[in-house]
């Protein structure tokens, strides 16, 4: 079998646990089968990073942060490959440019585009077992491009879906996807599998365990998709397109902490405002999440919406270039809040859902900043402080419950 196996940054933090995945990987090779690994950076390597650049210019271009933070997973490949290397097992190490996984310019966020797969095969029939960075690429100018944060287990899939791997193994340090973070919520329920489209709901919601590209191009190419623990043998979730699980209203709580809110106070009560906000905010590519506008009161009214906190300095830049055209009073911002979000089929079709999910909120003593609904989720803007408690009371209302409307 070829099998891509993808370790994340906890899973590679220390020489000791850099020994135990060196250990599972030889394992898997000695079964005979093929092996590609992708690693992130070592633990906190990423952040600290991020920290050192800070120090030095808080503005920084992303081109030179790309160029800065793809040096985490470098190290990681090369002390993988060294530790494979005193099994006494035939290794090599490759970042993105050796393998050629090239990438669109977006610099932070690139996209992958396609990867030359020919080097990697020609290690793979050498008897090569193949590290490879995850979370970087490179554009057509050559210059080192990264995924966005999470990103090597994108790298991951679009290795295995490329490669044509029969599996793609995320390990990390849960032992598989859980109904909320396991982290928070001790009484999360494992879930043996879940399709891609609930796995895509939820990491597009704030679950971390994968990346939401990742999910995206796992159902794409239908790769055959396993998360599961790099610490113990216990079995993991199966990722893919259709389970056997009975529905249940609810499949899971996310949190998502990179949220902040603006609020426009007192913009001009008439048609044609809104529309002048968001096109400059979409002319400066800067993505929308709730929207919520005030009825107006005499000839005003607010409009807030959320953003990720890194885009927060930007829209506020933006706005104040604009305060003119748009006529507004006043801005005011937040970004200690946190988005929760209950993911299930039917949210909109349960009159019952809304009461419930207000009733635990209640309970908890939480106050709602926002709200937003669809089809499938709903999502409320809380403190940042009341994050985790709101998603242990929601979770324990709906999930243990075993509640099935
Ligand atoms: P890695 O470094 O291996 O990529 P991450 O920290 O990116 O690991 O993702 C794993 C983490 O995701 C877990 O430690 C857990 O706290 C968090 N997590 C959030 N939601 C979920 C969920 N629904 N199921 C499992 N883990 C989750
Ligand atoms: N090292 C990168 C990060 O911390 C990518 C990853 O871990 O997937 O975001
Ligand atoms: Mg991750």
């Amino acid at each position: 079998m070829l099998i891509v196996k993808k370790f994340g940054g906890s899973s590679v933090a220390n020489a000791e646990r850099i020994r135990h995945v060196a250990e599972t990987i030889v394992k898997s090779y000695k079964e005979g089968n093929q092996v590609v690994v992708v690693l992130s950076a070592q633990g906190d390597t990423t952040d600290e990073l991020i920290e050192k650049a800070n120090e030095i210019n808080p503005h920084a271009s992303k081109r030179e942060m790309d160029m800065l933070l793809a040096t985490g997973e470098q190290q990681s490949v090369a002390l993988m490959a060294m530790a494979i290397q005193a099994l006494g097992y035939p290794v090599i190490s490759l970042n993105a440019f050796q393998c050629k996984i090239t990438s669109n310019s977006n610099h932070s966020n690139a996209r992958i585009k396609d990867i030359a797969t020919e080097r990697i095969t020609n290690e793979l029939e050498n008897k090569n077992i193949v590290i490879i960075t995850g979370f970087q690429g490179i554009n057509r100018h050559l210059d080192v491009t990264t995924l966005g944060r999470g990103g090597s287990d994108t790298s991951a899939v679009a290795l295995a879906a490329k490669l044509h791997a029969d599996l793609c193994e995320i390990y990390t340090d849960v032992d598989g996807v859980y109904t909320a973070d396991p982290r928070v919520v001790k009484t999360a329920r494992k879930l043996p599998e879940i399709t891609y489209d609930e796995m895509l709901e939820m990491a597009s919601l704030g679950a971390q365990v994968l990346h939401n590209r990742s999910v995206e191009l796992a159902k794409k190419y239908n790769v055959n998709l396993v998360v599961r623990s790099s610490m113990t043998d216990a079995e993991g979730t199966v990722v893919k397109e259709e389970t056997k699980v009975e529905k249940m209203l609810v499949n899971g709580v996310a949190v998502d902490k990179d949220v902040a809110r603006i609020s426009l106070v007192g913009v001009k009560n008439e048609p044609g405002v809104a529309f002048k906000l968001f096109s400059i905010l979409s002319k400066e590519k800067i993505s929308v999440d709730i929207i919520i506008q005030s009825i107006g009161r005499d000839d005003r009214k607010d409009i807030s919406f959320t953003t990720t906190r890194e885009d927060l300095e930007r829209t506020i830049k933006a706005l104040e270039d604009n305060k003119e055209r748009l006529g507004f009073n006043d801005i005011s911002f937040n970004d200690h809040v946190a988005k929760v979000s209950i993911i299930g089929a039917g949210m909109a079709t349960n009159s019952g859902v809304a009461a419930m999910l207000f009733e635990a909120t209640y309970d908890a003593g939480i106050n709602v900043n926002m709200i937003s609904t669809s089809e499938i989720k709903i999502s409320l803007l809380v403190d940042e402080k009341d994050a985790d408690r709101a998603s242990v009371a929601i979770h324990d209302k709906f999930i243990n419950d075993d509640l099935k409307l």
